[in-house]
């Protein structure tokens, strides 16, 4: 039996081979296997050119400074540091923080930990488009407010927010730093953390066919940020981030963002192409609902809400012939579903009946038709079978 296609990029993407040929190379005997802190030799030497190189091409794939990259083991740890990192060297400024219902949960437990210790959080709403409205910022920055975490593509619906107006509204203020979970959005969409005016910004390698394992923060060193270390040893990453640099992993960041910088605009238009077959397809099976649309959502990602059936169910009975997602895993620690399908004006029960397609660099037109197949025939059995047991009833 073959595999069923994979339609979940938005959770992983495979590593691109181009990057995997780059990555082996510093791993045995004969490669680049040194240890990037060792002095005094060529084995170090190396390892260390490797990752600087690596720094270069994450630096220049999203308009940032090679001084400004932070290795990270990726887009979470990268969160936690850029949230308790700057809230330890804020603290005495005010200790008020404010975010998202609608983010990653690498943003809200941080959050949440820091409420347990005495801070303030303010939880913004989107709209109804699945947005944060920058006015909505505006409204909720306080005297004490030092910290702004809100992402760039959300990882659900695929909205893309305009990060650029809430530094503005950030810069206006003052006193508050803004943090972008840019996880989602390197290589769907533009991405220039200098011109976006963003002081410290998430990112991981695997969501854009690098590995796992791998990530930065970026922190703005024209905006004079600084934050604390969170974890102490050999004081590698200017002493924020002790640790033997993992020289293959960071180097596979750096090749999969140069690939991905130089490819993402080709890919999207390709995508998008496919992603609109997907939703003609699944819309002719009738009602379906597409939560979040163009040009709000990046091409690589469609949600959608189906009626009369469940999510769970109708994911296992696709999971066969396709690999997706729930739509809407619980976005909030209160365990409601879905804050951004509510928002876009779906009631509990759709939210909880909807999937998310996410496709990727090696997504062809076959996979998309079988996908439409597997759904329709899974949709129409689970409707006959709800519809069976009303009758019953
Ligand atoms: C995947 C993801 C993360 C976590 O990234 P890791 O590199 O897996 O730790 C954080 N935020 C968003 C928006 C994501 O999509």
């Amino acid at each position: 039996m073959s595999l069923p296609v994979y339609l979940d990029h938005a959770s992983t993407t495979p590593v691109d081979p181009r990057v995997a040929t780059e990555m082996a190379a510093c791993l045995s005997l004969g490669g680049t296997f040194g240890n990037p802190s060792s002095d005094g030799h060529v084995y170090g030497e190396r390892a260390r050119e490797c990752v600087e190189a690596a720094r270069a091409r994450v630096a220049a794939a999203v308009g940032a400074e090679p001084a400004e990259v932070i290795w990270t083991c990726g887009a979470t740890e990268a969160d936690n540091l850029a949230i308790f990192g700057l809230s330890a060297h804020a603290h005495g400024r005010g200790r008020h923080i404010v975010t998202a219902r609608t983010e990653h949960k690498a943003v809200l437990d941080p959050c949440r930990e820091l409420e347990r210790r005495g801070w303030q959080v303010t939880y913004l709403q989107p709209d109804r488009r699945g947005l944060v409205d920058p006015a909505r910022l505006a409204e909720a920055l306080r005297a004490d407010t030092v910290l702004v975490s809100l992402m760039h593509v959300n990882n659900e619906t695929g909205v893309s927010q305009d990060i650029a107006a809430y530094a503005a509204v950030c810069e206006r203020h003052g006193g508050a730093r803004l943090h972008v979970d840019a996880a989602q959005s390197f290589g769907k969409c533009p991405l220039d953390f200098g011109a976006s005016g963003a002081d410290l910004m998430s990112l991981s390698a695997h969501k854009a066919y690098g590995p796992k394992g791998a990530g930065a923060l970026l922190v703005s060193r024209r905006r004079g940020v600084r934050i604390e270390a969170r974890q102490f040893g050999g004081g590698q990453e200017r002493g924020l981030r002790s640790g033997t640099i993992a020289t293959h992993q960071v180097v596979g960041m750096g090749a999969a963002f140069e690939i991905a910088a130089a490819e993402w605009q080709s890919e999207c238009r390709r995508l998008a192409v496919l992603r609109e077959r997907l939703w003609h397809g699944l819309e002719s099976q009738g009602g379906v609902l597409r939560n979040g649309a163009a040009p709000d959502v990046v091409a690589q990602i469609l949600n959608v809400s189906f009626e009369g059936v469940e999510g769970e169910s109708l994911l296992a009975a696709v999971a066969p012939e396709v690999a997706v997602s729930r739509g809407s895993a619980c976005a909030s620690a209160s365990g409601e579903a879905s804050y951004v399908l509510r928002a876009l004006g779906r009631d509990q029960r759709l939210a909880e009946s909807s999937l998310r397609f996410s496709l990727g660099r090696f997504t062809t037109e076959r996979d998309i038709e079988r996908t439409v197949a597997a759904v329709g025939g899974a949709l129409a059995h689970l409707r006959r079978i709800a519809g069976a047991c009303t009758t019953a009833r």
